[in-house]
């Protein structure tokens, strides 16, 4: 049987999925764009219009890109719920998720005038429940925050493991066996907060990586929902 492949013909495709909306989205937006990398960016839009801070252990003062400055920003990015406040989910009604995630869905699709299909969990914790909320909210895939470090592409589109934590040790190795590996469809999801890379001081490390991807030959760049419609459109899914 021929493998499957990504659109263009690729073995294997790249993304990454960063969460939060922060002030530090500017520069790494601009460092996806360099390498012709494509990202999804998760947002809360209810503290996108408080203008959220909070103090990072480093002592770094971390910023929500307030509405205004966003409209242009994730062009040619996804742009997908991260629920309207960020709450810890464990324990909440029915009622409270489904308006966590569908007022929100709502908001980001008002404020950008596109499409909001993806959900990414807040926090770190995922349930049943959760995943029929999102259906529910029409929501087409739900990106969690328990890693897989594997290559596989997702089993279950709502309960969906990234492949790995940008400050995890072995991120370096990680991206070199994505380069390597035999994996059907294989797929390397980095998850992350911009503001990480202020604070444990890796953009360079964080540009070598996109370097090295975007110059290997048979890798597509695709946002989350591009990969889910793909996998869906040839029938894995
Ligand atoms: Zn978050």
């Amino acid at each position: 049987m021929e493998k499957l492949k990504y659109p263009g013909g690729k073995a294997r495709a790249f993304t990454v999925s960063y969460d939060d909306g922060v002030t530090q989205d500017v520069r790494f937006v601009e460092l996806l764009n360099k390498y012709g990398i494509k990202g999804t960016f998760n947002l809360n839009s209810e503290l996108m219009r408080r203008e959220f801070e909070w103090v990072h252990e480093s002592g770094l003062v971390i910023k929500r890109l307030p509405p205004g400055a966003v409209l242009h920003l994730y062009d040619g990015h996804e742009v997908a719920s991260h629920s309207l406040t960020h709450p810890y989910f464990e324990g909440k009604p029915r009622e409270f998720i489904l308006h966590e995630m569908g007022k929100d869905r709502e908001n980001l699709r008002g404020l950008f005038d596109r499409e909001v299909s993806g959900f990414a969990a807040p926090f770190d914790y995922w349930s049943p429940e959760m995943a029929d909320a999102a259906r529910e909210c029409g929501f087409e895939y739900a990106r969690i925050s328990e890693m897989s470090l594997s290559y596989a592409p997702p089993e279950d589109l709502y309960h969906w493991r990234p492949g790995i934590f940008h400050l995890d040790e072995g991120l370096d190795s990680f991206v070199d066996g994505f380069l390597d590996t035999d994996t059907d469809l294989a797929l390397c999801q980095i998850v992350g907060h911009s503001y990480d890379l202020d604070a444990e001081n890796m953009w360079g490390r964080m540009e070598d990586i996109f370097r090295r991807v975007s110059a290997a030959p048979d890798v597509a760049f695709m946002t989350n929902i591009e990969i889910v419609r793909h996998l869906k459109s040839i029938g894995v899914r």
